[in-house]
């Protein structure tokens, strides 16, 4: 197993936070900016856990989660999804989880939620 984590996210800021955060702990992250590109960076690198912002501008997130959930790559159908979600908008998270993620968390997001919630799945290559 690797540790390779795929964020799918729109805005800078979230990127370069999560970056940092996740590449302080010895994961490597993979980034896409919009969710055709994130489908389509699922399906064609090894990605161990994918982390899904909801509003993109163009596929939402649920679509994207549908779509990886779907593909033909097979080991996409089990790998962990973990969504961030903008708000806290009433049936957001249900309508992650029914879409095929396997979490969710809210913006603004905390470094040691986002930490715990990686290292449930995939193991930190560098833990404190
Ligand atoms: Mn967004």
């Amino acid at each position: 197993m690797g540790n390779n984590v795929l964020y799918i996210e729109d805005n800078p800021d979230n990127m370069m936070l999560v970056k940092r955060a996740l590449e302080s702990r010895g994961y490597l992250l993979l980034e896409a900016g919009n969710g055709l590109t994130g489908v389509a960076t699922a399906e064609q690198q090894d990605v161990d856990l994918i982390l899904l912002d909801i509003n993109l501008p163009d596929i939402d997130g649920y679509e994207v989660a549908r779509r990886i959930r779907a593909s033909e790559k097979t080991s996409l159908a089990y790998v962990p999804i973990i969504a961030i979600t903008a708000n806290a908008l009433k049936g957001d998270a249900e309508k992650a989880l029914s879409a095929g993620c396997d979490v969710y968390m809210s913006k603004p997001i905390n470094i040691r939620e986002l930490w715990a919630r990686v290292e449930a799945f995939v193991p930190a290559p560098n833990p404190r």
